[in-house]
């Protein structure tokens, strides 16, 4: 058993474009699921012991463009989703800090160097509680590489409340990711118990049914046991420095799904 976890699939992906560095090359993954010995199971499936199940994070159009060629190809997907921004329209702040590094690197900076910015902006935004606070974070990252209004590539924009219906209706199963894309660390247990009930409602009313799943945003942190209460659900992580699968009895790591490029 193991359960993976993309962000998603862009067409000719860039090995060194920091908007696809979570990404996966569309016709490799299209190949990868054509040409799998087993097909991948429900996650509640996976979780029994019983076959790989496969997960795709953030409300992103490459993400939601993930589960549909994986439904179309006949496997099982779950799609862990922030309602906060579909409903708001909200680009993701990593969107927008990707298009500007890519944007910076086009105008000469250095790779290496971009990559290292990327690393100490993360650390911060690691540290934050509120949505307003992680784009202020990155807004004041934008100012510093010059581009404060990046082009966001289309793959990282949010997708619509009617693309994530016509998921639901392909029989993608829709699992919460939190209301926003906040660490969960720095929620107090009130405020966690608002970020994961009210997208568990507003997500129960697109898809017909209660998430059972919650994915960890950022998927580093384990929910220690007060919020794994509040959660009342199985809990995921995204951690591929991690050992192992499991963190006691209702928390679940995930392996990044790695496939090559197609030549
Ligand atoms: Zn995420």
């Amino acid at each position: 058993m193991a359960i993976y976890v993309t962000h998603g699939i862009v067409e000719q992906r860039s090995a060194e474009a920091f908007a696809d560095r979570n990404m996966l090359d569309v016709e490799a993954f299209a190949q990868h699921l054509l040409y799998r010995a087993s097909r991948y199971v429900p996650l509640e499936q996976a979780q029994r012991g019983a076959g790989d199940a496969l997960t795709v994070d953030d409300s992103t159009v490459a993400a939601a463009d993930a589960c549909r060629v994986a439904r179309d190809l006949k496997h099982d997907v779950t799609f862990f989703i922030n309602p906060a921004n579909i409903v708001e329209e909200r680009t993701y702040f990593f969107a927008r800090l990707d298009a500007a590094l890519d944007r910076s690197e086009a105008a000469g900076a250095v790779h290496s160097e971009l990559r290292a910015f990327r690393r100490t902006v993360k650390a911060q935004l690691l540290s934050q509680a509120t949505d307003a606070n992680l784009d202020r974070i990155v807004d004041a990252a934008l100012a510093e590489l010059c581009v404060p209004a990046p082009d966001v590539p289309k793959s990282l924009c949010t997708i619509s409340v009617e693309v994530l219906r016509d998921l639901v209706d392909r029989g993608v199963s829709i699992a919460n990711h939190g209301w926003s894309h906040v660490d969960p660390a720095n929620l107090s247990g009130a405020e966690f118990q608002t970020h994961v009930t009210r997208a568990a409602e507003w997500i129960a009313e697109i898809a017909g049914r209660v998430p059972t799943a919650y994915g960890v945003p950022f998927g580093e942190t384990p929910l220690p046991l007060e919020k794994e209460r509040a959660a009342g659900v199985d809990w995921f992580l995204a951690d591929d420095s991690l050992p192992g699968d499991r963190h006691g009895a209702h928390g679940w790591n995930r392996r990044t799904l790695v496939i090559e490029d197609a030549a």
